[in-house]
């Protein structure tokens, strides 16, 4: 069994050719940009949306582990909650639902068989997403076997905030390394992500030295963060140094501000505007100075 949080077919982001990507659960960075915050602990979560919600009451009065209380404002206690789905059938205006299932490999693959023909014609395949999807390793590993069974081209979208170990062993079943480089600085990663940069970095120069023609490096590039032209240019002259596919410019969008609402989580970014991919054309020429591909967008 292993978490999935979504499964998208027909995607055409996040590899070549048309692709089904599946969003596993579970994350050990906490990006406060993120957006799939719903994915970052392994269990379903329930979402409640304000803007539906009229107060019924209908949701605490039967759940049976009283897992849900308004003080003022909705709160769940996922100790107590048995995803039992009470609360979600009893509301009468549809503002509950859980994000999240435990489904078994062969189910996953199932669902990932039905486009094959898809991915034969257009040279695509399966892309697998997070969430990270190395905290739920052996299941994942269990999962890239199987994908490989059906000769399938696999992709993982990755932070690299693991061990070693485990590139080296997911590496025969993966054809390309989407992993993410965030930022160059120790102190600036580890205080806001949350992850370890020593880890990381060696991850990064690892999949970069090991298979550079099978690697994709993304930077989400974000104002306050990252977004400032000394940042960048470091990045980009650092993956220079390694043949690797292209980097991917990723500008800041907000898309993922409603589930911070719907988890009663504060959005840090709320008063920033998207990002358009113009703002960032002068490094695509900085990276061709420096014989790096970037593309602007995953
Ligand atoms: S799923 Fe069941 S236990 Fe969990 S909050 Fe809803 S009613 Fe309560
Ligand atoms: S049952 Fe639905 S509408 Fe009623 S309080 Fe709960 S979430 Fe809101």
């Amino acid at each position: 069994m292993i978490n999935v949080s979504n499964i998208e077919r027909f995607a055409t982001h996040d590899g070549p050719g048309i692709r089904t990507t599946i969003f596993l659960k579970g994350c050990s960075l906490h990006c406060p940009w993120c957006a799939n915050p719903e994915t970052w602990v392994e269990y379903p979560v329930l979402m409640h949306d304000t803007k539906k919600c009229v107060r019924c009451f209908a949701c605490q009065k039967n759940c049976p582990n009283m897992a849900i209380h308004f003080d003022p404002e909705f709160k769940w206690n996922p100790q107590t909650c048995q995803h039992c789905n009470t609360c979600v059938e009893n509301c009468p205006l549809e503002a509950l639902e859980f994000s999240g299932k435990s489904m078994e490999i062969e189910e996953i693959v199932k669902i990932v068989l039905k486009d094959i023909d898809y991915y034969k014609n257009s040279q695509g395949g399966v892309t697998i997403s997070g969430g990270e999807a190395f905290v739920q390793f052996d299941a994942l590993m269990e999962l890239l076997k199987t994908l490989k069974k059906h000769d399938l081209h696999v992709a993982i979208e990755t932070t690299g905030n693991y061990s070693n170990e485990r590139i080296k062993r997911a590496l025969p079943y993966i054809d390309l390394w989407l992993i993410d480089f965030k930022h160059i600085d120790k102190e600036m990663l580890q205080k806001v992500t949350g992850g370890d940069y020593d880890q990381i970095m060696e991850n990064i120069t690892y999949l970069m030295n090991t298979c550079p023609d099978q690697v994709i490096i993304r930077t989400p590039v974000i104002p306050k963060f990252n977004a400032d032209q000394k940042t960048l240019c470091a990045m980009i002259e650092y993956v220079s140094k390694y043949p690797v596919k292209e980097m991917d410019l990723l500008p800041y969008h907000s898309l993922g501000k409603s589930k911070w609402d719907k988890m009663h989580k504060k959005y840090m970014y709320s008063d920033l505007k998207m990002m358009d991919k113009s703002e960032l054309l002068d490094y695509v020429e900085i990276g061709k100075k420096h014989g790096l591909k970037i593309k602007l967008g995953g």
